[in-house]
């Protein structure tokens, strides 16, 4: 099959099958002439970076709802923002996104450039995301490839060498594979077929668009690939996590130094963390040892911090961080890490408030 036929190959089977996702706009539509919002794109697509489509819909639509365009996500409190996106993840994306949004009001009269070179400026957009706009927003071809794309290209074309050493070469297939003709429906295309249909186990081969000529149909290995470079192990880290309530019920916080994980995060106090950390209590108090670990994964480690535990009187005075009223303190907008260490220490508080601890 020669690739102009394959692009419209599976552009046919898009126009039928195509997700129905809150920021797409559907191939229909799309044939009418509706246009996707930018802001729209950029914002899913921030979300999207290393979180799942079903993860990402409700906080698509909670921002949309409180910010509907990006000058008032541009004018928004820092600290508004990184507590809606809490539970999302990777911190460091929220910032960016923040900066991103001011720097497309300051800099681009608040409208979204089309150029992959002038989006790939901006703050926390990368190769992929630059691509991902530039196609899905403003109809340019551009070679968008993600996880999804790598494994249906490495089975189209029975390519065994393992990721990440295949990247080139599968981003090569996937660029010439790309039309001239619909890019921005291509590259959501190509990225529906990796989820629905030549999944990652049990690929449907007998109803994909693409059988006829598909590489790794033909040689039977399609539930092979990719092949993968193995992983190296995750190390594990170690320290202390602190949570101290006042009797008033106010619960002593910290913001995170804006670099590093969790930059610029609200939280519990923590000691530093590694192979053997010391402790590290933000204020002197009888801590309670309730012989229970926080554990939570990042990217490159798993970190497990024991649980300190302290009721401390109302003129208590830390030598770090802050204490936030009871009315205050929303443990929804802590992040993941922060919010596992509440719920853990959140029922012995309460005992011992209540004097039954
Ligand atoms: Fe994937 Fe099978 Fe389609 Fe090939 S025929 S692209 S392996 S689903």
């Amino acid at each position: 099959m020669r690739d102009a036929d394959r692009a419209a190959a599976l552009l046919n089977w898009y126009d039928t099958h195509a997700r129905e996702m809150p920021w797409r706009v559907g191939p229909a539509a799309r044939a009418e002439g509706v246009r996707p919002d930018p802001y729209h794109v950029w914002l899913s697509e921030i979300m999207l970076q290393q979180t799942t489509v079903a993860a990402v819909r409700e906080y698509f639509r909670a921002f949309l709802t409180r910010w509907p365009t990006v000058a008032a996500l541009a004018a928004a409190k820092d600290g508004e923002v990184m507590g809606a996106w809490a539970g999302l993840g990777y911190y460091a994306r929220a910032r960016n996104l923040l900066k991103c949004a001011r720097v497309v009001v300051a800099e681009h009269g608040g409208t979204f450039p089309a150029s992959h070179a002038t989006l790939l400026k901006l703050p926390g957009i990368g190769p992929y995301t630059a691509g991902a706009i530039a196609a899905i927003a403003f109809d340019q071809r551009e070679t968008v490839v993600d996880g999804n794309v790598e494994r249906v290209m490495a089975r189209l074309y029975d390519v065994h060498t393992p990721l990440p050493r295949a990247k080139a070469e599968l981003t090569e297939h996937a660029a010439a594979l790309t039309p001239a003709v619909r890019p921005g429906d291509y590259a959501q295309a190509v990225m529906d077929l990796g989820a629905t249909i030549c999944t990652p186990r049990n690929p449907a081969c007998g109803i994909c668009p693409w059988q006829a000529g598909c590489a790794a149909r033909l040689a039977g290995t399609a539930s092979d690939l990719p092949k993968k470079e193995p992983k190296a192990a995750k190390p594990v880290r170690f320290g202390y996590v602190y949570v101290a309530m006042r009797r008033d019920g106010a619960v002593l916080l910290e913001r995170r130094p804006e670099k590093g994980l969790l930059g610029g995060m609200l939280g519990f106090p923590v000691s530093a963390w590694g192979e053997a950390p010391a402790e590290d209590p933000p204020l002197a108090a009888d801590w309670r040892n309730p012989n229970a670990e926080v554990r939570h994964t990042f990217t490159h480690f798993h970190l497990r911090l024991a649980l300190r535990l302290a009721i401390v009187s109302n003129k208590a005075k830390p030598a770090r961080g802050s204490f936030v009223a009871r009315a205050e303190f929303r443990p929804a907008d802590l992040p993941t890490l922060m919010r596992k260490a509440y719920d853990l220490a959140a029922p012995a508080l309460a005992g011992e408030l209540s004097g039954n601890g």
